[in-house]
């Protein structure tokens, strides 16, 4: 072939397709995300560290903040946005979120995850993965949106062993609100059967389905009900109605903001028939149950 020939033919790459853009980390998929038990945020950090063999500390440390950083940068009431546009540096600025111990809530921890974890598994749908920030916003600090404690359904977990299924755990056991399994109708757990101890929400070495401290599988019901469980299954028609509630906002609240999904959520807390029990085993938790759904239906009306 001559050089004239050569010189005539289009660009070599121009007949391969363009290859796409790579994450650094793997692009995990959430599990069951924008459905009612999708799977929380601290959740996929975990299984995230887990397919990668490290703990979710060392993720943290060594991945998502970093990434972070490199976009943000983090004053005392601001947080700053940093865009490269060919060379050129903008810079926008944030109000930076208020500290909160539950990273599956909205939050500066929630945001930094977020933040950092997107450009490294490229996907922009995290935001879905905490519980809508709308509701925290309306809610205030008066009453606890999400406990600081870990809870579960052993039962859930053991589903998941026996079929075989990614065993992840959903945001809707991060809302202190939600006391019940909606499916095995018996009381979230927040204490190992093995060790007998509390657990915060995330910690450095924590696994999905297993106890922080001892490791123990958490698929084993406690042999003695505590003083709260007991109070669940004496009302637990009205902690299934409630946990109903709180899981159809979930399903429509996907990831958009909330004045285009507030008639469907309006909808949502009308549709189910609220049980007539007055006098609560537990005036506490009933306090903290009404104050979310009135905040709510106050919200979308
Ligand atoms: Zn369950
Ligand atoms: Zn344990």
């Amino acid at each position: 072939m001559s050089i004239n020939n050569l010189e005539s033919c289009e660009p070599w790459n121009s007949k391969f397709p363009k290859t796409p853009k790579r994450s650094k980390l793997y692009s995990l998929e959430p599990v069951s995300i924008s459905t009612a038990y999708t799977e929380g945020l601290i959740s996929y950090v975990c299984r995230l560290a887990e397919a990668h063999c490290v703990s979710p500390g060392v993720l943290i440390k060594q991945e998502i903040l970093p990434s972070f950083r490199r976009n943000y940068t983090v004053g005392n009431q601001e947080i700053y946005q940093l865009h490269n546009n060919g060379g050129i540096t903008t810079v926008a600025c944030l109000p930076k979120p208020a500290n909160t111990k539950n990273s599956n809530e909205y939050g500066f921890l929630a945001f930094q995850y977020i933040k950092g974890l997107e450009p490294l598994v490229l996907r922009e749908d995290l935001q879905s993965l905490i519980i809508p920030p709308w509701i925290g916003e309306a809610l205030g600090t008066d009453i606890e949106l999400a406990r600081d404690v870990r809870a579960w359904c052993p039962k859930c977990f053991q589903d998941s062993l026996d079929i075989k299924k990614p065993i992840y755990e959903p945001l809707l056991w991060s809302i202190t609100a939600v006391t019940v399994c909606p499916y095995h109708h018996q009381p979230l757990q927040s204490r190992c059967p093995f060790c007998k101890k509390n657990q915060r929400p995330l910690t450095g070495k924590m696994q999905v389905g297993r106890c922080s401290q001892c490791k123990a599988w958490l698929n084993k019901l406690g042999e003695n009900s505590s003083e709260s469980e007991s109070s669940v299954y004496a009302e637990l028609e009205w902690h299934l109605w409630v946990t109903k509630q709180v899981m159809g906002v979930l399903a429509v609240t996907p990831n958009l903001p909330y004045k285009e999904t507030s008639a469907a959520i309006a909808q949502v807390l009308r549709d189910t028939k609220r049980p007539e029990s007055e006098i609560s085993v537990n005036p506490s938790t009933r306090r903290i149950q009404l104050k979310l759904l009135e905040t709510i239906a106050c919200y979308v009306q």
